[in-house]
């Protein structure tokens, strides 16, 4: 799609496939600049957290979202002016998020923040409905998918190098939860657009991923010439 006069490519999929990682780099390469949705959403589920707000009780999580100052800086999220970028990752506001994700008045808060962002901006953009529901049009939509143990297995590694050691078999079980969430919401549910790419990253390594991403953007999008 074209928002203003950018170009939006769009990366959805679940967790644990790399969509974050690739999408950054992506963006590095394409000199686009990049969104990470899920740090929305994460940043939402954590101020509900920490001020106690029941994320069972819709008005009240939904009113918090529509006041809430979010600033995104490429990988740097602020809230209300505090910076939350690790604190987002908890296993606790990882599955909070899917529980606010699924409010609609979140949801409608959020989305019409992602498309403000990428008004006039060349942006490679990831989350769950980046090409069902906000940028229908985008010229170039991708869905990765991989094994959920292989998926498990890199969320577990990711939180080892955070420093935070978790089962895998906990992972496996929050992740099947979060899958399910996503998956059968009736407000924008995790699919693949119908005109997507879909990428599946069991057995290849990241920078194959890109490199298939970065090829299909370059056979389809006339990308300007100061970023080919
Ligand atoms: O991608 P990440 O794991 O950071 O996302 C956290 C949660 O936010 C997801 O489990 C999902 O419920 C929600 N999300 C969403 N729509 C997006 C991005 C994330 O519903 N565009």
């Amino acid at each position: 799609m074209t928002a203003g006069t950018g170009i939006v490519i769009t990366i959805d999929g679940p967790a644990g496939t790399g969509k974050s990682t690739a999408a950054r780099r992506l963006a590095e390469r394409l000199g686009f600049s990049f969104l990470d949705t899920g740090a929305m959403y994460r940043a939402i589920a954590w101020g509900c957290l920490s001020r106690g707000i029941d994320l069972t009780h819709h008005a009240l999580v939904t009113g918090f979202a529509q006041q809430a100052q979010l600033a995104l800086d490429e990988g740097m999220i602020s809230l209300d002016g505090h910076n939350v970028s690790e604190a987002i990752r908890m296993p606790q506001v990882t599955l909070a998020a899917s529980q606010v994700a699924a409010i609609e008045g979140v949801r409608e808060q959020m989305v019409a923040l992602q498309r403000q962002a990428a008004c006039g901006q060349n942006m490679v953009t990831e989350g769950r409905d980046q090409g069902t529901i906000v940028f229908p049009e985008a010229p170039c939509k991708f869905f990765l998918t991989a094994s959920p143990l292989v998926r498990a297995k890199r969320r577990e590694a990711q939180l080892r190098s955070a420093g935070q050691i978790v089962p895998l078999e906990e992972i496996l079980q929050q992740q099947q939860i979060r899958d399910d969430r996503d998956e059968n919401r009736p407000i924008a549910p995790l699919k693949p657009a119908p005109d997507a790419t879909i990428v599946d990253t069991t057995a290849i390594t990241f920078d194959e991923v890109i490199t298939q991403l970065e090829e299909v953007v370059r056979s389809r999008v006339p990308l300007p010439a100061a970023t080919c």
